[in-house]
């Protein structure tokens, strides 16, 4: 895959070397995976080979066995654009291993973070995020699920829906109403193991591209006191602290997508003979679909670089900024003086 952002000063020499690699890895394991096997066989496959590759270390931190001592946003972001360029399975199956052991890593207790982490790193636990519902999407504070003192535990019963890995999971972070409050108030969230008696994988959901995706329902689903995560009615907080952390991401895996696309484009339009040339020498053709993606690229790495950092990392985000621009500014002082509209 082209690299020539890992350059800007947003990315430090470790990220540099991680996106090297990620790209020789993917690129020669890609084609092994069989388009004839079922996603959840391909999607445990993914999952395995990237724990065993190291990949999976960068969604946990360094105490269960991750590559940082926190969550590297550049380092989440630079794999998910190269597994999607190469495999849109894999980049799910990495994306999910994180989101979905996201709130035990940002607030679960030491035994919910020893129990399922290390696990999480090495592959033998799925993780699932289960949030959404039919009438709470966007609206996250319209969530119905709910959550009842039970003896010494909890009572959960609801339905989630759009639930990745929903079906293959080990265990999904729960986001259950234990409050009489409406809104985002009053919403905790819980660990649930897969095989718990009321977790329901009522509904497999398909969609084009292969990705394990289904509605599950909680019914009179009995959980011990000790899976609620972080405090109770902080679980709307940790659902965004962490969509946070992997929303810059979501744009990362979309330019890897698009590299792709890209790619294939322009090896089309080199060797598609028209007219006495190729397409790619037809004006039209080379048009200014490069110079996209590198804002969008720019985009993303500066959201990841920011953040990363504290002020540091908005320091550095202006400095990259500026350094981009000045590029871009020569760039096109450079493409006017010789009239070149160049696909590259
Ligand atoms: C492939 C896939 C995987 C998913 N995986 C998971 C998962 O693992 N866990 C999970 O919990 N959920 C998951 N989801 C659900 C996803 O998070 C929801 O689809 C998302 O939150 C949007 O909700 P919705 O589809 O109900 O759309 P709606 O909330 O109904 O939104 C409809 C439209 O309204 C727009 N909109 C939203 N707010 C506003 C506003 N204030 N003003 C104007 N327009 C607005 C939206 O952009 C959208 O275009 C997944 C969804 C998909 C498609």
């Amino acid at each position: 895959m082209e690299h020539s952002h890992l350059d800007w000063p947003f990315f430090e020499a470790s990220h540099r070397a991680l996106a090297g690699d990620v790209d020789c890895w993917a690129e020669e394991q890609a084609p092994r995976r069989s388009r004839d096997r079922d996603v959840d066989t391909l999607c445990r496959e993914w999952v395995g080979a990237l724990a065993t590759a190291g990949h999976l270390r960068h969604c946990v931190p360094a105490r269960f066995g991750g590559s940082a001592e926190t969550l590297d946003s550049r380092s989440i972001c630079l794999i998910r654009e190269t597994l999607a360029y190469h495999d849109g399975l894999a980049d799910f199956a990495f994306a999910m291993q994180g989101l979905g052991a996201g709130p035990i890593v940002l607030g679960g207790n030491a035994v919910q973070q020893s129990r399922w982490l290390a696990k999480v790193a090495d592959g033998r636990a799925i993780a699932a995020f289960a949030l959404s519902e039919p009438d709470a999407g966007s609206d996250v504070g319209a969530l119905t699920t709910r959550a009842r003192h039970d003896g010494g535990g909890w009572r959960l019963d609801g339905c989630k829906t759009w639930i990745s890995n929903g079906g293959i999971a080990d265990f999904y972070c729960v986001f259950a109403r234990t409050g009489a409050e409406t809104g985002s108030r009053g919403i905790s969230a819980f660990v649930v193991p897969a095989e718990t008696p009321g977790v329901i994988v009522a509904e497999r959901i398909g969609v084009i591209a292969p990705h394990p995706l289904a509605r599950i329902e909680l019914d009179g689903c009995r959980v011990a006191s000790d899976a609620l995560v972080g405090a109770e009615g902080e679980g709307f907080k940790l659902a965004m602290q962490t969509l946070d952390i992997f929303r810059a991401s979501v744009g990362a895996a979309a330019l890897g997508f698009a590299r792709r696309a890209l790619d294939l484009a322009v090896a089309h339009a080199r060797s598609r003979r028209m007219f006495g040339a190729t397409l790619a020498d037809r004006e039209l053709a080379a048009a200014g679909l490069p110079r996209g993606l590198a804002a969008r690229r720019r985009k993303a790495a500066h959201d990841a670089r920011g953040r990363d950092g504290e002020d540091g990392g908005h320091r550095m985000c202006a400095a990259g900024d500026r350094c981009i621009g000045a590029n871009a500014r020569r760039r096109g002082r450079d493409d006017r003086t010789s009239g070149r509209t160049s696909l590259s």
